[in-house]
């Protein structure tokens, strides 16, 4: 085995179990990129025996690293999941943009909210996706350094920080966790402090953390780390050495490499010289794999080149792919290799993948286009919400045959086309307007469908 096939299949152990992949989601300012920052720091700070490996979009902290940070919380040797991998972009709508087979993309999730704060309408959204896609997570309970009278105890697990200063703190801490309990608990969701779970199926766990000290993010990685191998360990297990299946981070411009896409690998692996469909605005791209890049130790960065090439990484690992014709890409869409399969079975099975969405369709309605799923079903649901129905929803540019679509439509919803984020084609603008039919442009989703229910409500005040 080389050297960089050691590297990169780090993350997978003998039996071919992958590190889970954890997102971070929270209302704005609420400290889901210092939390993410912190993890990133704290483990760097244990160094030796495991360490972080940087990847392309995300960290990898191995389970050594977890245990040493964790002391007497975790035993490694009770666990056989390798570590845990954080998605770098907070955030609920990389969370919902990125998916895999259907599903999110993350494996388990951390709601960050703010103690001072409670549940703003971003934790309200995000509730909702862990909700819909049915994700395990947890909320760490952000920022209770700032809590007046709270006053930390040193390196010791954060539940007996709290036990030894609730009087102290005149319950004002306990009132805030709390309150955010009983806010769980108004949306529909049982939860409990982390130490009293004992099913955490039936309880979400609540973890006290303050992002900026670092006191709780040890108990937080042990939860995670534990509800990822209580739960997740089944949907783990993956085909080492089979043809590598990812999600799209990312499509980025990188000098002297053209066009390339950060991709998240979840499944198998992916080589140098393979062969990968990537799912694009249009149509499927078939394209080489040119190089793979991986981000080099932060000592080097200043003096050599920004990335490293690699021969073969496997999942779970977020790596940069080089190739050509990826101009079309699509963050969120779907990558495989291809390798000893038939390319036709490939581009079919990256086709039913995008058309894998979750939105009911009518025989009378509105046409949707949307740059990526993720999209796609946010404005689905926008527009279930205000009751108007879906002809056809789809990824990718407008094109001729949605105005086909398009104009079948009838009362009440009449004649349109709801474009998010994508181009309307020249044919497709040309027969649009020699048809009379609408086509709404906007890349903010409440706009997008207000300006459309501005022309409907138009229409109908006319006719009045
Ligand atoms: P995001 O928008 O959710 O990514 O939030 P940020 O991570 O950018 O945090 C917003 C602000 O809150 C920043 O000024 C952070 O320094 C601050 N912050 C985040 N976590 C904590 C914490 O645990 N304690 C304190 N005191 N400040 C925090």
């Amino acid at each position: 085995m080389s050297d960089t096939d050691a590297a990169g299949s780090a993350e997978t152990d003998a039996t071919g179990l992958r590190t889970p992949i954890v997102a971070v989601l929270g209302h704005v300012d609420h400290g889901k990129t210092t939390l993410l920052d912190t993890v990133r720091g704290s483990a760097v700070q244990e160094g030796e025996a495991g360490a972080i490996t940087q990847h392309i979009g995300a960290t990898a902290v191995p389970l050594d690293t977890i245990g040493e940070m964790a002391g007497s919380l975790v035993d490694p040797d009770d666990f056989d999941l390798p570590g845990l991998l954080f998605i770098d972009t907070p955030g609920h709508h990389s969370f919902s943009t990125l998916r895999s087979r259907g599903g999110a993309l993350a494996d388990i999730a951390v709601l960050v909210v703010d103690v001072n704060d409670g549940f703003q309408p971003q934790t309200l959204e995000a509730l909702d996706i862990l909700k819909r896609t049915e994700t395990p997570f947890v909320v760490a309970a952000n920022k209770v350094d700032t809590v007046p009278g709270w006053n930390p105890q040193g390196h010791v697990p954060i539940q007996q920080s709290i036990d030894a200063q609730s009087d102290r703190a005149e319950g004002d801490l306990n009132d805030r966790l709390y309150g955010i309990i009983g806010e769980m608990s108004d949306n529909g969701f049982s939860s409990d402090m982390y130490w009293r779970v004992q099913d955490f199926r039936a309880n979400i766990g609540v973890v006290p953390v303050s992002a900026k000290t670092g006191e709780g993010i040890p108990d937080l990685l042990t939860v995670l780390m534990g509800l990822s191998q209580r739960y997740l360990k089944e949907d783990m297990s993956v085909d080492v050495a089979g043809p590598g299946a990812g999600t799209v981070l990312e499509v980025k411009e990188e000098r002297g490499f053209g066009t390339t896409i950060d991709i998240v690998l979840y499944d198998g692996t992916i080589s140098a010289d393979d062969t990968v469909v990537v799912g694009g605005k249009n149509e499927p791209i078939v394209t080489e794999v040119r190089a793979l890049l991986q981000p080099r130790p932060l000592a080097e960065i200043r003096t050599e080149k920004q990335f490293e090439k690699v021969d073969s990484v496997a999942a779970a690992t977020g790596i940069k792919v080089a190739a050509p014709d990826l101009d079309d890409a699509m963050a969120g869409a779907p990558v495989r290799v291809v390798r000893d399969r038939p390319v036709e079975e490939v581009i079919e099975a990256v086709e039913a993948e995008l058309s894998q969405i979750d939105v009911e369709t009518a025989d009378n309605g509105v046409v949707v286009k949307a740059d990526t799923l993720g999209s796609l079903e946010a404005i689905a649901n926008a527009l279930e919400e205000a009751e108007v129905p879906i002809v056809r929803a789809e990824v990718g540019d407008v094109a001729p045959r949605d105005v086909a679509v398009a104009s079948t439509a009838d009362e009440p919803t009449h004649e349109a086309i709801l474009a998010f984020n994508v181009e309307v084609l020249p044919d497709a603008k040309q027969q649009a307007s020699d048809q009379n039919i609408r086509v709404f442009s906007d890349d903010v989703i409440y706009q997008l469908v207000e300006e459309y229910e501005e022309y409907v409500t138009g229409i109908q005040e006319a006719q009045q």
